[in-house]
């Protein structure tokens, strides 16, 4: 309006003589200056829309002041403004407002006769409705998409505040824990590092960016682990780790002992996507396991010495020709008890030695329908004294290749087990068969039983149920150790089945010798009783 103003001034500056032509400026003008001082907020937008009706009357009385000016062409702005803002409502009547006001106008001014002028009274408005046609679909359109755009926007950024807080959660999970976590992308680049993990390395005055302690040692303490050795570098290139142990620090001064385990990070294709590496401080594990064994390994050598001694005078006292046969037999039983004794004590000495943990065997053809009959003999008075009911059903003769002290050593274990662990006039059975392959030797109780969790380190080291650990019962948790590695040694294995509350039944199977039968029992049958 401005710009058409100042034209008009300098090149047909008589318009400005026409009352109409002066109006519509003065309008227009006044429509300007309120637009501009109102402060517009959401409550009073709705009269924003007389802006446009204004600039339309506006439009309408500089046309009608100075036809030449053409001015009817600026209805294409308040048409758009319109058909943005008020919709629908906006674009029909926006152009029903422009065409009543032209044709009024038309008829005021001697109503155009002509056909061709009558074309031209209806080409403004149809060209204008073409327009705001046009501008309320583009703006429908645009509309749809900002909300589409802002919908999508709010997604994003509740997936991205949820992600973050998520981040923050597992942070502090991690962070809270007081084993190290380091997590490695597939080219070995560091992801994720605990506290925990850099507490430990700073402790070990790692240099700052480095996630390996400076000086790794193996689980024996002393040797020394290269670059390529270290748990971690092998995790790094990709090998799966399960309780790795390494010692921190140099021998002499401070030393931590660390599990370190690895899994592999597989992507949502499926495919190797990086490491995660937990590092555990098991200084105070070691440290008392060792304490254990030396204790153990200390204790059993110092009752060496003396039962060497008992065992060496009970020999002087039966090669004593004088003793009578009572004395004799009561030597004898002390004497064998004193060997089982001197045995176990040096199983005791094997277990606490990390070196040579395999019990000593003498093998030799044997009927162990013998030693069953005997085990089971000697544990008798033990199991009427508690008022047990024992059921045997040993076959007879079983003869297999056997270590006969040492089986008779896992018999006494497993029986000695189900009278301590049997319930108050419980049951026990002893079964004895050989089915041409294998031998089996039974032994079940109607005991305590032994949970699942409980029954796969029942065969470990120490190892003692926790039902066995809180209850008045002894035991050193050796036994079924011991026991295990002697048939193992003996070509054979010992397994377990247990309902808890119900029972459990100890199962010995061992190489049998009916098919084939070998020369040597039959040149040494008659020597094996
Ligand atoms: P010990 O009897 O000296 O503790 P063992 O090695 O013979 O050592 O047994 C290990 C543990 O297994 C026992 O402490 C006990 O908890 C459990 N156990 C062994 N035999 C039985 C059994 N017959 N019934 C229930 N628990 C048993």
């Amino acid at each position: 309006m401005l710009l058409m103003t100042c034209f008009v001034v300098v090149v047909h500056s008589t318009s400005l003589a026409d009352p109409l032509f002066l109006w519509g400026l003065a309008l227009e003008f006044v429509a300007t200056v309120v637009a501009l001082l109102i402060t517009w907020t959401e409550r009073n937008s709705r009269w924003a829309t007389l802006l446009p009706i204004t600039n339309i009357l506006a439009i309408f009385l500089i046309r009608e002041g100075a036809p030449q000016l053409s001015a009817g062409l600026l209805f294409v702005l308040p048409v758009i403004w319109m058909s943005r803002r008020n919709g629908i409502a906006g674009t029909i009547g926006s152009v029903v407002l422009i065409a009543v006001l032209i044709w009024t106008g038309a008829i005021f001014n001697d109503a155009p006769t002509s056909g061709l002028a009558l074309v031209g009274l209806f080409l403004l408005p149809m060209t204008l409705a073409f327009v705001a046609t046009a501008t309320y679909f583009t703006a429908r359109h645009s509309a749809s998409q900002r909300i589409l755009l802002q919908q999508q926007a709010q997604l994003v950024e509740r997936a991205f505040a949820r992600a973050s807080s998520q981040e923050r959660l597992r942070n502090e999970i991690l962070n809270a824990v007081n084993f190290g976590v380091i997590a490695l992308d597939r080219n070995g680049l560091l992801i994720l590092m605990n506290d925990a993990h850099q507490k430990s390395l700073s402790e070990f005055d790692a240099p700052a960016g480095v996630i390996v302690h400076p000086v790794v040692y193996g689980p024996d303490r002393v040797t020394r682990l290269s670059n390529v050795e270290r748990p971690l570098a092998r995790a790094i290139a990709g090998e799966s780790l399960d309780g790795e142990i390494i010692w921190i620090g140099e021998p002499g001064s401070r030393r931590e002992a660390f599990s370190v385990s690895s899994r592999p990070l597989t992507g949502s294709d499926g495919r190797f996507d990086g490491q995660v590496v937990v590092v555990r401080d098991v200084t105070r594990e070691l440290d008392a396991i060792k304490a254990r064994d030396d204790l153990v390994a200390s204790v059993s050598h110092d009752l060496r010495t003396p039962i060497t001694s008992i065992l060496g005078y009970l020999e002087l006292v039966l090669e004593d020709d004088e003793i009578d046969e009572e004395s004799r037999k009561m030597v004898g039983i002390a004497h064998r008890n004193s060997e089982r004794l001197f045995a176990l004590v040096s199983d005791l000495m094997h277990a606490a030695s990390e070196s040579d943990p395999k019990p000593a065997m003498t093998f030799l053809p044997y009927d162990l329908s013998y030693t069953v009959d005997e085990a089971v003999e000697s544990q008798r008075p033990m199991m009427e004294g508690q008022g047990l009911q024992l059921n045997t059903d040993i076959e007879t003769p079983v003869l297999c290749v056997i270590d006969p002290l040492r089986i008779r050593q896992v018999l006494d274990n497993l029986l000695t087990n189900a009278v301590k662990y049997n319930s108050e006039h419980g049951e026990i059975g002893v079964t004895l068969h050989d089915d041409g392959s294998t031998v089996r030797i039974a032994v079940s109780d109607t005991g305590l039983g032994i949970s699942d969790d409980d029954q796969k380190q029942l065969f470990q080291r120490f190892f003692r149920t926790e039902t066995a650990r809180l209850s008045s019962v002894h035991g050193s948790g050796l036994g079924l150790n011991i026991s295990a590695e002697i048939i193992k040694e003996h070509g054979g294995e010992l397994v377990v089945s247990s309902v808890v509350g119900v029972g459990s039944t100890f199962e010995i199977t061992l190489p049998s010798l009916r098919n084939p039968v070998p020369n040597i029992l039959t040149e040494s049958s008659g020597s094996t009783r």
